[in-house]
Parts: C-alpha cells; structure tokens; sequence
C-alpha cells in the first residue's frame, strides 16, 4: 500500500506557483491579486480564510478579504461582488460558503464574473467543465485530479466508484474522470444516499472516491483489493491521544481498508492540504487570462 501524501504534494505545488508569480513580477507585471469575502463568524470558514491569507503570502499572490458582519444583507454582498467583478486590480475572488442564511448562495455566486470565478461554482465555469472547455474547476475535484495526476495514477478504462453526489466534490470529480481526457476516460457510477446495494457496487471499484460526510462509512469489506481510494471526508472525534483533545478522520476506516488499498489518501494530510493550492492555482491562471483569453 502507498500513502497518496497530499501535504508533500501541495508543498511541491507551492514551490512551482511561488516560481511562476516570481516570473510574472519578474516580466514587470502586478503580482496575481486573490480576494475573499468573508460574511459572518463561522469558525471553520475563519480558519480557511487564515489558510488561504497564509498560503498567497508564501507564494507571493496579493491577499485581501472583505469581512462584513453576520447581518450584512443580500443587496450589500451583491454590491460587493459588482465592485469586485469590476476592480482590475483583483484577478479572481471567491465568496466564501455558507453564508448567513438569509443570503441566496446561488444569487451571490451567479453575479460573479465567470472570468472571476476562481472557486469554480458560477454555472458556465460548470458547464464549460462538463463540456470539456477551459473551466476554473472547484478546489477540492481539482485537488482530487492533481493528485491522481501526480501519483501516475492509470484512469482510463478504469471502473471509478464515487459515493457522494454534492455539487462542489462528488459530481464535479465523476464528471472530470469520464471526460475524454487524461486523467479521465474512466466508467464512472456515482451514488448517494438512494443508491441500492452500495457495498456492493463500492467493492467493484479500482478507484473509489468517497465523499459521503460519514464518519468511518468505508469499511474494508466494501473496498476490492489493490483498490485506489481517495478519502475527501473530514470528522472531528474526541482522542486522549491528542493534546487539543480532538482528531480528524475520514469517510473510510483507515486502519483496515488501507491494508487492502493499492493507493490511499490519509486524513489529514491527504484530499485537504490540495483545497487551498487549487485555488492559488486558479488564481494564477486568472491572472495569466488562461481561461477566458
Ligand atoms: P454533502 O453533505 O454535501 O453530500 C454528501 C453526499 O453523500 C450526498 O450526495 C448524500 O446523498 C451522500 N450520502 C450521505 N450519506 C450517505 C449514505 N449513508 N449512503 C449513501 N450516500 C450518502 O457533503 P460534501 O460533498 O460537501 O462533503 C463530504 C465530506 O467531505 C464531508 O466530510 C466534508 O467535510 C468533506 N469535505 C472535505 C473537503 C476537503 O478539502 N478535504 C472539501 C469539501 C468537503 P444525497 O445526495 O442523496 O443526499
């Protein structure tokens, strides 16, 4: 079995963005500029936003985030976002997700500019990605495909199992593995919470995805053997082992499965140290004007 080291990946990815933007000033161009909008106080959207600001300064991309109070209204963020798509000084932004419940989501992220849109979630970055165009791709597929990419992991023709079936992880990844493409060019079956059988049709897999949001859901038995599997799932549980008191797990049982996988993502330091270069990533190619040329 081989760890898929998401950690050493994102670090090595680090090193070639800071090498590019150091290129790009270099030609006497503006550094690429990432905005955030942060509304209310959600601790875990806190500590992304800290991530990302930490992340632009050792690469050298421009960091600022709008952070507005929980009763920020819907027109407000609109006009945030309209001065946003026009400030030529910001490259790409992202809106940060879950906003305050009395906020369309949908409404906020369709007012993004496409070309802006360096999170991925605008509906034409979606569809240009399902139709294989130039497409921001959300960080966490994108993550998921570097990765694949970076391991030499052999896609076509392959049997990908994805359990999960949301809108920024497990649809996105079953359409970028059926693409024609490399990585890609995969028989792709996706479930969710209506799937029959599921066990079984996980245990057909040569990759499995899971991205279930269930604590230790995979177990070894639902897992073929030489299987990849990509863990995306994220749990906190209590451990007297850690001094913080807590510690993360996944959607697959590690211990277990991991002796039967070929390939397999630990938690942590597998699928989330990726989330955040993706989208330094896309905030290069934004200011490249890779995408919408
Ligand atoms: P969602 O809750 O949005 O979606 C979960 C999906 O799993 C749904 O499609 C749901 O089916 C399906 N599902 C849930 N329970 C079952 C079940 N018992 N049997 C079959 N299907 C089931 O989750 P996300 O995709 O947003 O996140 C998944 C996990 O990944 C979470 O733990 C999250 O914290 C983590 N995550 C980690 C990231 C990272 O950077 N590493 C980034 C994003 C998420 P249905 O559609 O029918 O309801």
């Amino acid at each position: 079995m081989k760890i898929i080291d998401g950690r050493e990946t994102a670090r090595q990815i680090k090193e070639e963005i800071k090498a590019e933007v150091a290129a790009i000033i270099d030609s006497g161009k503006d550094s690429p500029h990432l905005a955030a909008v942060l509304v209310g106080d959600d601790p875990a959207s806190q500590t992304y936003i800290g991530g990302k600001e930490k992340a632009c300064n050792e690469v050298g991309i421009i960091s600022s985030v709008y952070r507005l109070p929980a009763i920020t209204t819907e027109k407000e963020v609109l006009e945030l976002v309209d001065f946003l798509n026009n400030d030529d000084q910001v490259d790409g932004f992202i809106v940060q997700l879950p906003l305050p419940d009395h906020i369309d989501e949908n409404k906020i992220i369709q007012r993004i500019r496409p070309e802006k849109d360096v999170d991925g979630f605008h509906p034409v970055n979606v569809g240009r990605m399902a139709l294989n165009l130039p497409a921001y791709i959300s960080a966490t597929p994108f993550g998921i495909i570097e990765l694949i990419k970076r391991y030499h992991i052999e896609t076509e023709g392959k049997h990908v199992v994805v359990l999960g079936r949301s809108h920024i992880v497990g649809t996105p990844v079953s359409i970028l593995l059926s693409r024609k493409t490399n990585p890609g060019n995969a028989t792709v079956t996706l479930c969710h919470s209506k799937t029959k059988n599921l066990a079984d049709v996980a245990r057909t897999a040569d990759i499995l995805i899971v991205a279930l949001g269930q604590k230790e859901f995979v177990t070894a038995d639902m897992v073929k053997k030489d299987a990849v599997v990509i863990d995306v799932g994220i749990h906190r549980v209590p451990s007297d082992e850690a001094k913080s008191g807590y510690k993360l797990v996944g959607d697959v049982k590690f211990d277990k499965v991991s002796r039967k996988a070929s390939f397999i993502t630990p938690v942590p330091g597998g699928v989330g140290p990726m989330t955040i270069v993706s989208l330094l990533s896309n905030t290069l190619k934004a200011a490249r004007k890779e995408i919408y040329s």
